[in-house]
């Protein structure tokens, strides 16, 4: 009987074990986690959970008794410690061996620590886990001022549920506006405008110099000369991928585990899949590493798939979603090498599609508190890397529907 192990037991990994045994795999999976959790899924712990909206038993991909129904053998609170793809073993910390035939490596990613004095200070917090989530938001129930550092996603969602219940919160972000690199700054500017009508401060152009505090952290101290009384600080700076075992087993490893179409690394038993995998995307025609749950929710599978030697074709447009206050949002493809944006509808009314445009050809579309429109965006984006163009002022027209904006 054949082994197939899951290093990295989160959405994508949980995922692939899914798969696995849907698409009709008769041998063992072992699922290993470094975490004693079950897996679950992100998106809530910097939203619905963290808001208190959703309930803890919501955030896991399976009920408890799935991994057992399905022969899946979970190995949780144990890290694998390296991979040794001659003897095709992965050693983990607890001093064993697990054999594999296939290995998918779902490592995910980890944050980067604030890199200033005093954030080892008792009240910093980063977030990634649930056992984060559960620390931030009894952390916020104290409703007393919180600085987020960081305006990406963490930073943004983070920085809402904090204000939703009841904190004072400043953002401190070195870029020109929140999400530059995501969206640039037209579209990073209405997100600063979201936060500052909800009471936000938001600090453009400001990093952190030190934190200070006796034990615990009492004041951000930014590279302006503020000192800002913090009961708690967030850091969302981003996450560097978890490519070590992937490096030292000797596969190639670039930005993240270099993997070809199919998610299958420079090795040819070895697949990655997740925020850690650097994946060939032949429709942008270039390796990209996506940090989201849709690549998670859909890598995993894929490369299940593609472990069972069927022919796989990853080529997905990149899609994430955020619900900030009153502000919900859909974004599909990838903005680098755009040369302008069109808005259907006013951004100011918070209802409205803002596209990407390079050429003519649409590059990414972002739909705000508009809804159903992911296929036909989707549709958009695929056309213009095939080379379509659209006509600007109709694709800002609300009267043209989108469909008619695909070339025939
Ligand atoms: P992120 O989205 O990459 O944003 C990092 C932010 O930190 C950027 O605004 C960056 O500003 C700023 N920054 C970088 N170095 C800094 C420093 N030394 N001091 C202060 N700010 C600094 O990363 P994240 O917000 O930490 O999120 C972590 C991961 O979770 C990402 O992979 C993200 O995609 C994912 N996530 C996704 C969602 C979603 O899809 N809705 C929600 C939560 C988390 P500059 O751009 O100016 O450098």
């Amino acid at each position: 009987m054949s082994t197939y192990a899951i290093v990295g037991a989160g959405l994508a990994g949980a995922k692939a074990a899914q798969t696995l045994r849907e698409e009709g795999f008769t041998g063992e999976i072992v699922l290993i986690g470094a975490e004693q959790e079950r897996p679950y899924e992100r998106p809530p712990l910097s939203k619905g959970y963290l808001q208190g909206a959703t309930e803890v038993a919501k955030v896991y991909v399976h009920e408890p008794g799935w991994y057992a129904e399905h022969d899946v053998r979970l190995l949780l609170g144990v890290a694998a410690t390296a991979v040794d793809p001659v003897a095709h073993e992965v050693h983990l910390a607890n001093g064993r061996r697990q054999p594999y035939d296939k290995l998918l490596l779902t490592t995910g990613a980890t944050p980067r620590p604030l890199p200033v004095e005093g954030a080892d200070l008792e009240g910093v917090h980063y977030l990634r886990t649930l056992a984060d989530s559960q620390a931030l938001r009894a952390a916020f129930a104290h409703q007393g001022n919180v600085v987020v550092i960081g305006g990406g996603w963490i930073g943004l969602e983070t920085a809402a549920a904090a204000r939703q219940a009841g904190c004072a919160v400043t953002i401190v972000q070195p870029g020109p506006t929140p999400l530059y690199r995501t969206f640039g700054p037209e579209v990073g500017e209405i997100f600063a405008a979201l936060h500052r009508r909800h009471g936000v401060d938001v600090l453009l152009g400001v990093s952190v110099a030190r934190l200070e505090g006796t034990g615990h952290v009492r004041t951000v101290v930014t590279s302006d000369g503020r000192s800002l009384p913090a009961d708690d600080v967030v850091v969302g700076i981003g996450v560097a991928p978890n490519h070590e075992l992937a490096r030292s087993a000797g596969l190639e490893v670039a930005d993240g585990i270099v993997v070809d179409a199919s998610l299958r690394t420079s090795h040819p038993d070895i697949y990655a899949a997740g925020d850690v995998a650097e994946a060939m995307n032949p429709l942008l025609g270039r390796r990209v590493r996506v940090e989201h749950w849709a690549n998670a929710l859909n890598g995993g599978p894929a490369a299940a798939r593609a472990m069972l030697g069927q022919d796989v074709v990853y080529d997905r447009v990149p899609y994430f979603f955020t619900d900030q206050f009153e502000l919900g949002m859909e974004f599909s493809g990838d903005i680098a090498g755009h040369d302008r944006v069109v808005y259907r509808g006013s951004a100011e009314s918070l209802e409205f599609i803002a596209f990407w445009l390079r050429e003519d050809r649409v590059l990414a579309g972002m739909n705000v508190n508009v809804w159903d429109m992911t296929g036909d965006i989707q549709a958009l984006v695929r056309a213009g890397q095939r080379g379509a163009a659209v006509d600007p002022a109709r694709l800002a027209d609300p009267g043209v529907p989108l469909g008619d904006l695909l070339p025939s």
